[in-house]
């Protein structure tokens, strides 16, 4: 079957088309910038190696994104990308979604009821829906949630010490996100494995430029990262993750800085590009560190401590680890993140092969621990697209 997959943002409307047998990539395209003076776009039928690229109008944003996309869709030379369903990503599901849903009034009142949870991800989520309910009245679509692979956590992983009340009046307990790609490289890390989804034990490790890690037991997430917001936990390319709350009063009371500033010095200008003062890309910070640049060298070993340390406990969460799994764009590309989380945590029962590790990733799934390794280690790149397409596809047969 072939699923567009919209993934809508507040400036930016990315897609692809997704044969969901084979797994392959049709099509895929951007709209950046939307709503400003210069709004672009890049078309790709991938399958016909074509390529379209140009710009809006001054201020055309989703809805002009979205008519071009149909009208796209439609030209005789793309006669291999018809569709079957659109699937959308959606970032916060809340405790209501467990799984994907099919796109009604109820599901649309549903989700904006999340929408105080995820104020900056679910209201661009749903322009993205509305637009596209209206544009592809015939198809069905469906949402698939970032949050719903983990509504398996128990209370004891979920719940914040803190009035109980404000999670039962407010819904304010860890959620956990990246769930299309924790759920598609945890199936793939069983099919790698030779085990039954069922029996599959692993922490799986999304490194991109959000990063979140999360435990797998019998196949299910018990444990994650990030919690209410994707601002909890590891250390990311702009955001903090985890810090003592105090330093939020301590900045609003002793410093003088607004709710609004220390939003955007937490989420936009902290984690690696915070404490670089250079960049939030790893490859950047690489080149930078090898050149004997001090805050990237003490930006990129925060990174990798603080990396361990999660992991390290997230083992805590789970009675039998099989294997560490590394993934997203530093997870599957750099070799010495990976050495240096393995080298920490080589007490869990991972032994490294140091030449397996230089060379893995570059799009493909590979071991890079010792075949005696108790525990294995392996790199597997994700694919998010793929994993709504197919929930998509699974949802509408069912
Ligand atoms: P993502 O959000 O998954 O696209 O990942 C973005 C991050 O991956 C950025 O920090 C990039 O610098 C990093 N990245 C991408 N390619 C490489 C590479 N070849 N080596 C190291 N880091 C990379």
């Amino acid at each position: 079957m072939n699923v567009l997959v919209i993934n809508c943002g507040s400036s930016s409307l990315k897609f692809s088309v997704v044969e969901t047998e084979s797994g392959k990539d049709l099509a895929k395209g951007l709209f950046d910038r939307l709503g400003s003076k210069t709004p672009g776009y890049k078309l790709k039928n991938v399958e016909r190696s074509t390529e379209a690229e140009g710009s809006l109008g001054e201020g055309e944003a989703h809805e002009q994104a979205l008519d071009l996309l149909a009208r796209f869709l439609n030209q005789p030379e793309n006669d291999n990308l018809v569709v079957t369903a659109v699937g959308h990503r959606m970032v916060h599901g809340g405790e209501k979604f467990t799984g994907a849903a099919l796109i009604n009034d109820e599901t649309l009142a549903a989700v904006e009821s999340c929408s105080a949870l995820a104020p900056l991800h679910n209201p661009s989520n749903l322009l993205g829906v509305r637009k596209s309910l209206e544009h592809f009245t015939d198809l069905p679509q469906v949402a698939v949630f970032d949050t719903a692979f983990h509504q398996t956590l128990s209370k004891e992983a979920y719940l914040y010490p803190i009035p109980l009340e404000l999670y039962r009046e407010h819904g304010i307990r860890r959620y956990g996100f990246h769930g299309s790609s924790h759920k598609y490289v945890t199936s793939e890390a069983a099919r790698i494995l030779g085990k039954p989804l069922a029996e599959t034990n692993i922490i799986t490790i999304h490194l991109g430029n959000g990063c979140s890690a999360a435990a797998i037991e019998n196949g299910r997430s018990v444990d994650t990262t990030m919690g209410l917001t994707p601002l909890e936990g590891l250390v990311m390319g702009t955001r903090s993750g985890d810090l003592d709350p105090g330093i939020i009063f301590h900045l609003y009371r002793s410093l003088g800085m607004s709710m609004e500033e220390i939003d955007a010095t937490l989420n936009k200008k902290s984690g690696l590009l915070g404490l670089s003062e250079l960049s939030n890309d790893m490859r950047e910070l690489r080149q930078a560190a090898a050149d004997g640049n001090e805050n990237a060298k003490l930006a990129l070993a925060v990174f990798e401590r603080r990396l361990a340390k999660s992991v390290a406990s997230l083992r805590a969460s789970m009675s039998k680890l099989d294997a560490i799994v590394f993934t997203g764009g530093i997870g599957e590309n750099d070799a010495v993140t990976r050495s240096a989380a393995l080298r920490q945590l080589a007490f869990l029962g991972i032994e490294m092969d140091a030449d397996a590790n230089q060379s893995a990733g570059r799009g493909k799934n590979g071991f890079i621990s010792t075949e005696s390794s108790k525990v294995k280690a392996i790199v597997i790149p994700t694919n998010e697209e793929l994993m709504i397409a197919r929930e998509t596809a699974q949802h509408i047969a069912d």
